[in-house]
């Protein structure tokens, strides 16, 4: 099943694992980046952009210098922070995905990207 296992390059550092599958995410859903691997499900492969998977490499940029668990907390507590005192705004304007939306078209983005520039230069929503 070796095949099954791909990598992509969206820009000249990067690199990703993907894992397609059947079972993660749940349906419904096309993809989920956990710890720096990307599942998909197998009949959303053909449907997934160089963005989307630039928008993934950049919070696995974030992952890594939080040391992949301190990413999960941070993003678990301002998420649920978010959703008590900024409801509309709760998922799209956490600080990883505000710089993970406003950089993802920037395909050399993660060459220049300064370290926990997730909370730096970023509007407040
Ligand atoms: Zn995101």
């Amino acid at each position: 099943m070796r095949d099954e296992y791909t990598n992509v390059v969206v820009n000249g550092l990067s690199k990703m694992i993907i894992v397609p599958n059947n079972i993660i995410p749940f349906s419904g859903f096309c993809f989920i980046n956990l710890f720096g691997v990307l599942f998909v499900r197998r009949d959303m492969i053909g449907h997934i952009k160089e963005k989307d998977y630039n928008h993934e490499m950049i919070h696995t940029a974030q992952m890594k210098e939080l040391l992949y668990i301190g990413f999960y907390i941070a993003y678990l507590f301002e998420w649920l922070y978010r959703l008590v005192f900024h409801t509309k705004t709760a998922y799209r304007g956490l600080s990883f995905e505000r710089e993970a939306y406003d950089n993802e078209e920037n395909l050399n983005y993660l060459n220049t990207r300064k370290r926990f520039a997730q909370w730096k230069t970023h509007q407040n929503l």
